[in-house]
């Protein structure tokens, strides 16, 4: 019983006090200050050289490659004439591009596809529907490799087997190249113009890859527009990719630009060249 008062007397003390045994004794914030540190140079030296010796020149940026290339290498059409192009990379394939293909007939709009080689080997009836319906064809490289990671034989060897075999579909190996990704090196570029080849990126990209709903996709690509644009979408993914927003911000994004004025051509309409390579 004595002992129960005892502790009872105790807590109604703590309570009144704020005693906690558990703090008694630590530093606070204030009390700790931290030393001023003075710096020497005593780290040894890079034997090689300082970074920036060995890095300048440095590799172009594709924004610097399109300043030096602005005739071959293009983000975008004159800004001048009320006309845009679609784009769309990575087809064919037997789900998303007959889609989208139905989707841009359906609002009578020719757009620009990008084809992977070895895909029209597979789906040639895709790539010959493409052009029946008066689309414009372009090479994305053979099996969608990275160019930037290609010896020069092999990223050659990319662009040369899909001409053969868009050749052999449609009758010519196109002028205009998208490379995977975007990604170029100046090299590449010297030497594709050297093949008479135009390089076709893009100023606004959908991000559609990104398996984004109608709304998304329709939101990033008006948000982006201007005269001149080229729209990077896709017709056909990688495994897992759904697209299907894509198809379902076709009409939107054809209805409200139509609203404002805007004509929907082909990458070489828009530019104004011959998208047949000279034999
Ligand atoms: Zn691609």
């Amino acid at each position: 019983m004595r002992t129960r008062i005892l502790g009872l007397f105790l807590t109604i003390f703590c309570l009144m006090t704020g005693c906690q045994a558990e703090n008694l004794g630590d530093p606070t914030h204030d009390e700790i200050k931290e030393q001023p540190y003075t710096y020497v140079r005593h780290t040894p030296q890079l034997a090689g050289g300082s970074e920036y010796a060995h890095r300048i020149p440095q590799p172009l940026s594709l924004a610097d490659l399109h300043q030096k290339y602005k005739s071959n290498f293009i983000l975008s059409g004159p800004p001048h004439k009320r006309e845009i192009a679609l784009t769309f990379d990575d087809a064919p394939d037997t789900y998303f591009t007959p889609q989208v293909l139905d989707a841009l007939k359906k609002m009578n709009v020719k757009a620009t596809f990008f084809i992977v080689g070895n895909r029209a080997e597979k789906h040639p009836e895709i790539v010959r529907r493409m052009v029946r319906e008066g689309h414009a064809i372009g090479n994305h490289s053979y099996n969608h490799a990275n160019f930037n990671k290609l010896s020069d034989a092999a990223f050659r060897a990319q662009i040369k087997k899909t001409d053969e075999i868009l050749e052999k579909l449609i009758g010519y190996r196109p002028v205009i190249v998208r490379p995977p990704y975007g990604n170029v090196t100046e090299g590449q570029i010297k030497w594709l113009i050297s093949q008479k080849k135009k390089i076709i990126n893009w100023n606004v990209d959908s991000l559609d890859w990104k398996n984004l709903t109608a709304e998304q996709v329709s939101t990033n690509v008006l948000s982006g527009i201007r005269p001149g644009s080229i729209v990077l979408q896709h017709s056909a993914g990688g495994k897992g990719e759904d697209l299907t927003g894509t198809v379902q911000a076709i009409p939107t994004i054809i209805k409200k630009l139509r609203a404002d004025g805007v004509r929907f051509v082909t990458v070489p309409e828009l530019l104004e060249i011959d998208n047949r390579s000279p034999q």
